[in-house]
This record gives C-alpha cells, structure tokens and sequence, in this order.
C-alpha cells in the first residue's frame, strides 16, 4: 500500500455496480436453439466440434484477438523500399489466428469434402460461432467457400485448385498456389459506375490465342481480401459479360499485373482489407460458357447470401446474449435490470428475434444440404436465400442497435463489443445484393420459377393447423401472391412483400420448434399487429419470464 496515496482516489478506483466480462463461456451450450436445430437436421456428428469451438471461441484469448484484430487494420504496402510494386496487404497476427482458426474447422469447405447429411447445417452453426467472435475475417472464409460452386462448372480449373482450397492449413504467404499449402478464394465484380447492375461493367477480356487464357484490363472498386490467391471476377468479353478465374501469380510464378491502389477506410468489417483494384492485362481463365458470366457467378452469389444469413443471425445472438448478461449483473433503481418489468420486455422481444433468425438460417442451410438430390429443396433454397438475406440482414440493424442501448453508456464504448456489432450489421444488407435488388430478385423468381412458388407455399401450409392467425396470414399471402402477376405496383410494393414472406416463414418454424410462449409471443407480435415499432413492445398477455428463463 502506498501511504502517500489519498483515500479520495482509492475510492475512485472502485468499480461499482459495474458487469463481469462475459468470458469462459460455450458459445454452442449457450445456444439451445441451435443446438436442437443442428441434431434436428441432422448435423449432430458435428457436435463435439462444434462444442470445442465454442469453448474456445468464449476464451479471453480468442475474445482478445476480435478485439486486436479490428484496432489494428491491415496495411497495403503498394511498393517496396527500391520502388518496385508490391501489392501486398499486412494483417495484425491475431487475423491470421482468427483465419487460422476458422480453417482449421473447415468453415471455408466443410459441404465440399465431407457428404455426411447435415454438412451446410454443421458448417452453418460453425459459422454462427465464429462470427459471433469476429465478423471481418469471415469475408474471405466465405468467399473461398462459395467460390468454390462457381468454379465447379469449370472441372478442369476445379480440379487443379480444389486441393489445395480444401487444405486445412492456413497458408498467408505470397506466393504462387503450387508453393502453398493452402489457398483461399475472392471475388470481384463491383466497379466505380456500379455494383448491382454488374452489366454495366467495364472491364475488358481479350482472348489469347484458341485456349481458354484471357488478359483483363480494367478495375474493380470494391474487392474485398485482396491477398486471396485468386478471385472469381467478371469482364467484358467479345461474347458479353464472362466470368473468370484471376489468381494473385501467373502460371509461369509471377506477379500477376493485379495493382492495389488503395483500401478503404471502412466504417465497419475494419479488420478485413477491402482495396480498389486496377487490372493491366492481367492474365485470367474463363470460368463457365463466355458470355453467360452473371448465371456462371450466381451459384457463388447464392453462397454467399447463405453467409450473409448466418453472419446477421450470429450478430443478433452475440448481441442479445451481451445484453442479458449486462441486465443480469447491472443494478438500477435497486434492482437487476433483468428484473425491471419493461426492459424483461425489451430484452424478450430482442431474444425472439434472434431465435427466429436463428431456426430460419438453419431451415435455409437445410435446403442447401438437400438441395443436390432434391429439385425441390433446391427451388426453395434459391428464393429463400433471397428472403432470408433481405429480413435477417435488416433485423440485425435493429436488433443490435437496441442490443446495444441495454448496456447503456457502457455499450457505446468500444471496449464492450457492441459498437463493432453495430457497425458490422448494415455491411450484411449491402453486399451480395443490397435491400431492393434482393427483393426485386425475390419478384424475378416468383416470377421466372414457378416451382419456387409452389414449394415455398407447400412449406408455409405445413403443419399449420395448430394456429388460427398463422393459417389466416398464410392464406392473405396466397391470395396476394395469385394476383401479382397483374398487379401494377408490385415492383414498389417487393420489399412489402418479402418482409411477409419471411415472416410467415418464421412463424411456421417458431409454430413447430420453439417453446410455445416463444411462439406465441411472435404471433402475437409480427404477425398479428400487437407490436409497436421499436423493441420492447411486446404486448402484456405475453409471457416474458418463461422467455427469458428459455435463454442459458
Ligand atoms: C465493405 C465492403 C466490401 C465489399 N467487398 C466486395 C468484394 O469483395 N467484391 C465485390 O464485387 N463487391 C464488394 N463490395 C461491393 C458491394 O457488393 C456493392 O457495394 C453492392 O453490390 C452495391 O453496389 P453499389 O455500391 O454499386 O450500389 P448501387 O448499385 O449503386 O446501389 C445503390 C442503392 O440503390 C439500390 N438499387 C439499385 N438498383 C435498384 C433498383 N433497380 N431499384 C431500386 N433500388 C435499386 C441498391 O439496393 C442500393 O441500396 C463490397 C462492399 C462493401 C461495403
């Protein structure tokens, strides 16, 4: 003790009232509602590694290395110290460790090498763990891992890179991909004038000579993880727009003409690099027929929607799990916020939201488990990819947010986790397609897929009996859904629609599988208008306690 110190300071120093950090904790054993939807479908051989995961995702140290990871952003090194370009990004070691990591657990190939049922829902949950962790450095995981359907129409290309992508080993040299021993996948399609009307790219592809070899001139305004070893990117061909396979090195080991002009400096996702990048002939494959690039790179698209779902889903559960830890530890008043009627309001409705995020991700990475052998299940995969993208990637925006609020002051500081939630929310909705051209894709395909309808529709009329308000919604969706080939304002009214749509979808599994206070509650409050506009408005005939008690 330092007898010099005055007692004015010491008292100072005492940290009253304030929260344990919510560390040393199972990110999986936390979670019931995954738990049961991963044995439910099938995916429970996966849940010793899903266990292990999330134990040591809820470690201090892995905690720490998000944190590291995001305060200290990657560096782009244009040129080396003799002027000779370099184009090479440096990451802070705790990326590589959360690269590693995720590697390691197969969360960038899982579906691809291991054909036990379940694997899309195992990989989905993996998934849902680690973003929870660490939002940026899922954006490379997932590129590699979608990128791998597109390049499938290519089995030439597949086969000599697929070895090497499905490696459990993370390899961050640069260096050409025979050196390495494991290589990741990234992609480039948004340019300067445009990003959603990816036809309007300007990036040229002229052939060489009769092979399948092109060189591409040209830019890409957004082009996320510059240091994968290749990337899926389209250009104009003599044909049209193509797609192709850019890598980092060129066949004979060197530098591609691949130019990093700058990163940008994001409001979000900041421990991943995401560079504008200039192509000068930069040699290239064509991936799929010359010409058909959009339908050749949608299958890649599909994927990472699928990710996007899963991401927006582990932020509404990173974020409601941090809030009630808070209100279970933070006193006011003279009581535990968790025992203050109207934040047990706020804090239930948040936890049906995230719940109901959570059963419609795993009812989509189902579909894509099935989807192989089941045109059916592949129909519904395709238009519910759209659906859940749009509504879970929004949700999150507000669910976090109000997340956030229930740790007061301290939530607003960037120590807790939750302005790096918040900020990473909105990123979800805008790639891959942002809010309206997702729900103009949900229009094209009930326009252009009539077994999407039909399945959609089979699903939603299952098991519906049970519940008087759910059939009634159903049904006006029917109804409605008959008429919009006449319906002259049906382009305005796309995201209308595909907000009932995911809500209906979310109701038929909150009927079957949640608890039924859980599925009363959301009936009563999404479906059937007893609900205001903001969180925490459930209406009183709810029953909050069994809600909150639901939740380990
Ligand atoms: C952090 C980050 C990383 C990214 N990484 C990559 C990457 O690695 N590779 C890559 O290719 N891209 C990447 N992107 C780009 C992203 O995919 C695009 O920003 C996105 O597709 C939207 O394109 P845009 O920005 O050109 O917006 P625009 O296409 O100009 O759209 C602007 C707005 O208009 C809306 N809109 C567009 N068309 C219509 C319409 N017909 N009717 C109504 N509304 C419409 C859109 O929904 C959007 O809200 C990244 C973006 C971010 C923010």
């Amino acid at each position: 003790m330092n007898p010099a110190a005055p007692a004015i300071e010491a008292s100072a120093d005492e940290a009253l009232n304030q929260v344990p950090p919510l560390t040393n904790y199972n990110l999986f054993l936390a979670d019931g509602t995954l738990l049961a939807a991963v044995e439910r479908s099938g995916a429970g051989w996966a849940r010793e590694q899903l266990i292990e995961l999330g134990r040591l995702l809820g470690t201090e140290e892995l905690q720490r290395w998000g944190f590291d990871a995001n305060e200290n952003t990657p560096v782009l090194h244009t040129h080396d110290r003799f002027g000779n370009r370099r184009d090479e990004v440096v990451f802070h070691p705790s990326w590589h460790n959360l690269m590693r990591t995720a590697i390691a657990n197969r969360v960038h190939s899982l579906p691809w090498v291991e054909k036990r049922k379940g694997a899309h829902v195992a990989r989905a949950a993996l998934m849902m763990l680690t973003s929870q962790n660490e939002g940026g450095h899922n954006c490379p995981i997932s590129m590699t891992f979608s990128g791998v359907a597109t390049l499938r129409s290519e089995p030439d290309l597949a086969g000599k890179w697929e070895p090497r992508i499905f490696s459990c080993e993370y390899d961050p040299r640069f260096a050409p991909a025979p050196e390495k021993k494991g290589v990741l996948l990234g992609m480039g399609m948004t340019e300067k004038q445009g990003g959603s009307d990816v036809r309007a790219n300007t990036t040229r592809a002229e052939k060489l000579g009769r092979s399948n070899e092109y060189l591409i001139t040209g830019h890409k305004w957004f082009c996320s993880a510059p240091m994968c070893d290749a990337f899926l990117i389209l250009a104009q061909a003599p044909k049209g727009l193509s797609c192709f396979l850019l890598p980092r090195w060129t066949p004979t080991g060197e530098r591609n003409h691949f130019y990093i002009q700058r990163l940008k400096n994001k409001m979000g996702n900041r421990s991943n690099a995401s560079a504008e990048v200039e192509f000068a002939q930069a040699w290239a494959q064509l991936v799929g027929e010359e010409g058909r690039g959009v339908s050749t790179i949608i299958e890649m698209v599909n994927h990472t929607r699928l990710d996007c779902a899963i991401g927006s889903a582990a932020l509404m559960r990173q974020a409601v799990v941090q809030a009630i830890h808070h209100a279970r530890h933070r006193k006011a008043f003279g009581k535990l916020l968790i025992d203050q009627p109207l934040m047990r309001n706020v804090l239930a409705d948040l936890l049906i939201e995230s719940e109901a995020a959570t059963l419609l991700m795993v009812r989509l990475a189902s579909a894509f488990d099935a989807r192989e052998s089941d045109p059916e299940e592949r129909a519904f995969a395709r238009i519910t990819a759209a659906i859940a993208k749009y509504w879970l990637c929004k949700r999150a925006c507000m669910q976090v947010g109000e997340a956030l609020e229930c740790l007061g002051g301290n939530g607003f500081v960037e120590e807790s986790i939750m302005p790096r939630l918040y900020r990473e929310a909105p990123l979800n909705s805008i790639w891959e397609g942002s809010g309206n051209v997702i729900c103009l894709d949900i229009l094209r395909a009930l326009a252009k897929e009539p077994l999407a309808l039909e399945v959609l529709m089979r699903e939603l009329r299952q098991n519906q009996s049970p519940d008087a308000r759910l059939n009634k919604f159903v049904q006006d969706l029917e109804t409605r859904l008959s008429q919009t080939t006449r319906d002259p304002n049906l382009e305005a009214q796309a995201r209308n629609l595909a907000e009932a749509l995911a809500l209906a979808l979310q109701a038929n599994l909150m009927v079957r599988y949640s608890s039924p206070a859980m599925a009363e509650a959301f009936l009563l409050s999404r479906l059937n208008g007893e609900h205001g506009y903001t969180f925490g408005t459930l209406p009183a005939s709810v029953d909050v306690g069994s809600i909150l008690s639901s939740n380990h």
